[in-house]
């Protein structure tokens, strides 16, 4: 039986012509290979198109397979990722731990190094040897206006830097002078006047240059 399969809004349909009246048939695909009798003789028939029906199906069959294939390995591929995302994580984490432990031992190092060089600087200012420079080093800090709390501000000024191993010296009270700004040198203005007080500090010079060796100051 000649057949023809045609596309239609509803899906594919199979048009055929009856055997025993010549009618022109039509069946949806989906019928083909099934028993039918013609409207118009009441011939029993089979609707052609089986074979065709049978290749649809398999094609259809064999693209929802490459489908779920295609969405199972995007899923794997997706679960690999997060797996290589968390172990490079963990990696980083290692390393940085790593990292600080070495700094902590260089640093712990550097400070048992520095504390055994101290412990051989013998400080003696009667023996001092002066061709070597001063004995002490010096540094300045300037205070600026005092406030009321004055005793209070020189006190922790004073601990702060003995903290820092500088031991407080003297306090000297200078006048410090800053010349005029523009505006006051155009009405005739001369340098401003005013009073600095600067506390100095002091501290053994040998101790200081192996700080500086150890690369602390
Ligand atoms: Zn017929």
């Amino acid at each position: 039986m000649k057949y023809q399969i045609v596309k239609g809004l509803t899906g594919s349909s199979v048009k055929y012509t009856c055997d025993g009246c010549q009618t022109d048939l039509r069946s949806p695909l989906a019928d083909a290979g099934k028993k039918d009798t013609c409207p118009t003789c009441r011939a029993e028939l089979i609707v052609p198109g089986a074979k065709e029906l049978e290749r649809r199906k398999r094609l259809q069959a064999r693209k929802e397979q490459a489908k779920a294939e295609a969405k199972e390995r995007k899923q794997r591929e997706r679960e690999e990722q997060k797996q290589l995302a968390i172990a490079a994580e963990q990696e980083k984490r290692r390393q940085d731990e790593v990292r600080l432990m070495q700094e902590i031992e260089a640093a712990n190092a550097m400070k048992q190094n520095l504390r055994q060089a101290l412990d051989d600087v013998s400080f003696n200012l009667v023996d001092h040897d002066w061709s070597s420079g001063a004995p002490w080093v010096y540094e300045c800090v300037e205070m600026g206006t005092l406030s009321f709390a004055w005793n209070e501000e020189l006190s922790r000024i004073i601990n702060r830097k003995a903290q820092e191993g500088w031991e407080y010296f003297r306090s000297e009270s200078l006048v410090a002078s800053r010349p005029a700004g523009c505006l006051g040198a155009l009405f005739g203005g001369g340098p401003a006047f005013f009073n600095v007080v600067v506390l100095v500090f002091r501290r053994p010079a040998v101790i200081a240059k192996v700080e500086r060796h150890y690369g602390v100051t």
